[in-house]
C-alpha cells in the first residue's frame, strides 16, 4: 500500500493495551509524543487483569496472571506509578504423602530441618543452598541488562562472569545440572518446575527452551523472587492506564487493529470500532505491537509463522475455608502461601509430559496453587475476609493447546476432574467441601483452557508469553540477516523482503525489520511475564530513532 501520502495524524500509535502497551505508551507520551492507544477489548490490561469472576461475590481474582517478579523498579518509579508488591515469606510447599517439603525463605534452619525430615539427610539442602546461590547472583548481573541494549551473547557471558554457572544454565539442557545437583525426586521436581512454567518442554530438551523459562523464573528482581501484587494484578494495570491518561495517551478501547500499512517512514493503522462500528483509519509516524509476533504478521500482510502454542491450565477458585492438609504438621495457612507443588515429582513430570506429547490427558497431571489473600487480603470485601473466605489460583502444566482441538468442553472437565483429584490426594478433606459458593448456588471455580485465553485474551494459541521464551541476549544471526540492527536509530525505511516480521531483534530486541513497526510485547525479545520491559525497550527505541 502507498502510505507516503498520507500525513502522520499521532507520533505513535500503540496496537493493544496489555501492560506492555501500557507501558511504552506512557513512556513515549512523557517524553512529549502525541499517542493513540488501541485496546481490542472492552477494558486495557491483557493478561494482566482483575476481575470479580463469581456472581455476587465481591473478590477480585487476578484472572490470568498473578505473582510478580520481572517489573524493575525503574519502570515503576520512572511512571510514578501508585503500585506496590508484598513478599511472600514461604516461597513453597510440596506435600509428599502424609509428609511434605515447607520452604521458608526466611529461616533457613527449619527449611534445612524439612529437607532432612523429606530426604533423609542434609545433602539436598546443602546442594539446594549452593544452587540458588548461583541463581541469585546471576540474577544480580542479568536482571539489570533487561532494560540496557541487548547485549551479546558474549557480552552476557562476560557479565555472569561464572563459568559453571553459564554452562549450567545457558548451555546444557537443565536436567543434567538438576539430576547432578540434587538426589530427591521430590526436590529435583520443584526445581525443574520452573523451567515448564507457560513452556512445553522436559529436562532434557536439547533446544534447550526449558532453560530460557528457568533464566526468566529465576532473574527477576535481581533475585528470583515471586512476590504478591497488591490490590491483585488489575491494580497494576489500572495503575497504570491512570498513569498512561495523566501522560495524555488517548486511549480507545473496543477498537481491534485489523491492518498496519508502512514503507518505514509512515505508517497506517486501519481498526474497527467494535462498538460504534465502522472501520477507521489513522496515521502515524511509529507503530508499536503489543499484540502477539504471530498477529502482527497478519496486520503486516506477511506470512504467519507456526502458531505457538500454550499448554497450561488455569484455575480460579474461592473457598470457604482452607482444606486441611494430610501433613498435620504444617499449618494450611503456611502451606497455601506459598508456591503449592502436586504431582510435581521429578519423574511425575517427564510421564506427564511424554502424555500429554502423546496426545493424552496425564493420568497425574501437575499444578502448583496458591493463595492470594493469606498474603493481601485487600482483594476480598471486608465481609469475606471475616468469613475467613480465600482465594485460590492453579496453573496446570503440561495441557498442551492440542489435547483440546477435537473435544474442547469434554478435554477440559477431564482434565480438570484429574487435576483436582491430585490435590484431593494430598488433603485431609475434599476441596468440594471447602469451594464458596455464588450468588445463584453454583461452586466458585472458574477453568481456563489455552483455547479461552486464545478467544478472551488473544493469546496466539493459548501461549502465556505469545511465544517461546527468547535468551537475553542479541540473536547475531538474525540481525545479520538483517544488515544491522534494525531498530537502531536512524533504521532506513524499506523492510527487508526475505526478513521475517516476528523474528524480534536490533539494539532493543523490538525490532521487526521496518523501521517504524516495533513489536513492544511479549513476543519481543525478553518479552513474556508481568515486567513492563518490552514496553520500556520499545520506547527507548522510537526514542533513539528520533534523535
Ligand atoms: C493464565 C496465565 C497466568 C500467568 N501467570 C503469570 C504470573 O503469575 N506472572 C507473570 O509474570 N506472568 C504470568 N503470565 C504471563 C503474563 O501475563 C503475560 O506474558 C503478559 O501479561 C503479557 O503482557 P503483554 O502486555 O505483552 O501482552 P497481553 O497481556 O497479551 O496484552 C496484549 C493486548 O493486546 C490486545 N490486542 C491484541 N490484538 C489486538 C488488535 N489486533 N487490536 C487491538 N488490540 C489487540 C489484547 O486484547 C491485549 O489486551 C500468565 C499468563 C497467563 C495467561
Amino acid at each position: 500500500m502507498d502510505v507516503s501520502s498520507s500525513p502522520a495524524q499521532q507520533d505513535v500509535v500503540v496496537v493493544g493495551g496489555g501492560h506492555n502497551g501500557l507501558v511504552a505508551a506512557t513512556y513515549l507520551a512523557k517524553a512529549g509524543r502525541s499517542v493513540l492507544l488501541l485496546e481490542r477489548l472492552p477494558a486495557t490490561g491483557g493478561a494482566a487483569v482483575s476481575t470479580r469472576a463469581f456472581h455476587g461475590v465481591d473478590a477480585r481474582l487476578s484472572r490470568y496472571s498473578y505473582l510478580v517478579s520481572l517489573l524493575p523498579r525503574k519502570i515503576v518509579d520512572d511512571l510514578d506509578l501508585r503500585f506496590a508488591v508484598r513478599r511472600r515469606r514461604i516461597s513453597s510447599y510440596t506435600p509428599h504423602g502424609d509428609a511434605g517439603l515447607l520452604v521458608d525463605a526466611e529461616d533457613s534452619a527449619r527449611t534445612r530441618e524439612q529437607f532432612v525430615r523429606l530426604t533423609g539427610s542434609e545433602r539436598d539442602f546443602d546442594a539446594w543452598q549452593r544452587f540458588y546461590a548461583m541463581t541469585g547472583e546471576v540474577a544480580r548481573r542479568v536482571f539489570p541488562t533487561l532494560t540496557e541494549p541487548l547485549p551479546t551473547r558474549a557480552e552476557l557471558e562476560r557479565r555472569v562472569g561464572d563459568a559453571t554457572a553459564w554452562e549450567a544454565l545457558f548451555e546444557r539442557p537443565l536436567g543434567e545440572t538438576v539430576e547432578a545437583t540434587f538426589s530427591d525426586d521430590v526436590v529435583r521436581g520443584v526445581v525443574l518446575t520452573d523451567a515448564l512454567i507457560g513452556t512445553f518442554t522436559h529436562a532434557h530438551d536439547p533446544s534447550l527452551r526449558q532453560n530460557r523459562c528457568f533464566v526468566y523464573h529465576v532473574i527477576g528482581g535481581g533475585t528470583g523472587d515471586w512476590d504478591v501484587p497488591i490490590g491483585g494484578m488489575g491494580a497494576f494495570t489500572d495503575a497504570l492506564a491512570a498513569a498512561a491518561r495523566a501522560a495524555g495517551v488517548r486511549i480507545v478501547t473496543g477498537a481491534e487493529v485489523t491492518a498496519i500499512a508502512t514503507d518505514g517512514k509512515v505508517a497506517e493503522v486501519t481498526y474497527e470500532d467494535v462498538e460504534g462500528g465502522g472501520t477507521r483509519t489513522v496515521g502515524a509516524r511509529d507503530v508499536l505491537v503489543n499484540a502477539s509476533p504471530h498477529a502482527l504478521a497478519g496486520l503486516l500482510g506477511a506470512e504467519r509463522p507456526p502458531r505457538p502454542e500454550g499448554a497450561q491450565l488455569k484455575v480460579n477458585m474461592l473457598l470457604r475455608r482452607l482444606p486441611r492438609l494430610r501433613d498435620t504438621s504444617v499449618d494450611p495457612r503456611e502451606a497455601f502461601a506459598g508456591t503449592f507443588h502436586i504431582a510435581e515429582g521429578y519423574r511425575q513430570l517427564q510421564t506427564a509430559y511424554e502424555q500429554a506429547a502423546a496426545g493424552r490427558v496425564p493420568d497425574a497431571p501437575p499444578s502448583e496453587i496458591y493463595c492470594h489473600s493469606l498474603t493481601d487480603p485487600s482483594i476480598l470485601s471486608p465481609e469475606l475476609a471475616a468469613a475467613g473466605t480465600h482465594t485460590l489460583t492453579l496453573f496446570g502444566l503440561h495441557a498442551p493447546a492440542r489435547l483440546f482441538a477435537t473435544d474442547p468442553q469434554r478435554v477440559k472437565e477431564e482434565l480438570l476432574a484429574a487435576t483436582l483429584a491430585q490435590l484431593d490426594a494430598v488433603l485431609a478433606e475434599p476441596l468440594a467441601d471447602c469451594l464458596a459458593t455464588d450468588a445463584d448456588g453454583r461452586p466458585c471455580l472458574e477453568a481456563k483452557s489455552p483455547l479461552d485465553l486464545e478467544r478472551e485474551v488473544g493469546l496466539p494459541g493459548g501461549h502465556i508469553f505469545h511465544r517461546d521464551l527468547s535468551w537475553p541476549y542479541a540473536d547475531e544471526d538474525a540481525d545479520a540477516d538483517r544488515g544491522g540492527n534494525a531498530d537502531a536509530a536512524g533504521g532506513n525505511g524499506e523492510r527487508l523482503a526475505h526478513v521475517d516480521v516476528t523474528q524480534a531483534t536490533g539494539r532493543w530486541g523490538v525490532g521487526t525489520g521496518y523501521a517504524n513497526v516495533f513489536l513492544c510485547g511479549a513476543g519481543a525479545v525478553r518479552g513474556g511475564g508481568v515486567s513492563g520491559v518490552p514496553g520500556h525497550n520499545a520506547a527507548r527505541a522510537v526514542l533513539e530513532r528520533a534523535r
